[in-house]
């Protein structure tokens, strides 16, 4: 077996996040991420996964992977990335997401619309609590529910100066239990650890963060893996047999 180049954008929001685009639905974020050579996506909106399973469903379709994922944000207002490998675990996570997601309703006017929409791009749902707010759980509590579900946590992000363990803590903590730290598009790796030497154990990749459909795969890191699975995902974060991740 030869290790393979699969183009990542692992941090993509749809329109059921208050502040992703209305072009963002399922189809448009598949057919744009197909035309820019991506392989695998990841849909990451804030606080939920309620339009993960019809993104994956289009994916299939259209033969590109759609990993799970939702970007959460903790007590201390530090967003983190967490990856799922199947619909039992996306639903059990979903269930703690509206169990400690404030129920704060939606201001539409001043956050956004929280869309979900079906293939054909009709409204079919909406969340009706505010999505972007804290949830009451810390980041060493949510990193223990994500594996207990056998999910990857992952910090978004971690150099931007909003929302990230930098802004909210001042720093990455050294000790931090973590599978892989998320950078921006501001800044490459080697500048990062340059400043942040004692994070070079950890594995890093580089996502768009999209909230428009142009933002699609502008940003993507590159996966050096023996095939499409989430397994091959979880050993290249651990850097398991020589699979590594570039472009970083
Ligand atoms: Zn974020
Ligand atoms: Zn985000």
């Amino acid at each position: 077996m030869k290790l393979q180049c699969y183009k990542a954008d692992l941090h993509i929001h749809t329109v059921l996040s208050p502040c992703g685009d209305l072009e963002m639905s399922p189809i448009n974020i598949v057919l744009k991420a197909k035309e820019c050579g991506l392989d695998i996506i990841a849909i990451a909106d804030h606080n939920t996964t309620r339009q993960v399973a019809l993104t994956q469903e289009l994916g299939r379709q259209y033969g590109l992977m759609v990993l799970a994922a939702t970007e959460i944000t903790t007590r201390e207002e530090a967003h983190v990335l967490a990856y799922f490998e199947n619909d039992r675990q996306m639903a059990e996570f979903q269930q703690f997401l509206d169990t400690h997601l404030p129920k704060i309703a939606n201001d539409e006017d001043r956050f956004g619309y929280q869309l979900i929409v079906n293939a054909d791009e009709e409204i079919v749902g909406e969340e009706p609590y505010l999505l972007i707010n804290a949830l009451d759980v810390d980041l060493d509590e949510l990193y223990d529910v994500v594996h207990g579900l056998g999910g990857l946590f992952v910090p978004a992000h971690v150099n931007k100066p909003s929302t990230s363990l930098m802004s909210q803590l001042g720093f990455v903590p050294p000790d931090l239990r973590a599978d892989a730290l998320e950078l921006s598009r501001h800044i490459t790796k080697e500048a990062f650890l340059k400043k942040n030497a004692y994070l070079k154990r950890f594995a890093f990749f580089k996502s768009s963060d999209a909230h428009q459909i142009d933002a699609v795969g502008e940003t993507y890191s590159e996966l050096y893996m023996y095939g499409l699975s989430f397994a091959e995902f979880a050993k290249t974060l651990r850097g398991e047999d020589g699979r590594y991740i570039a472009g970083v």
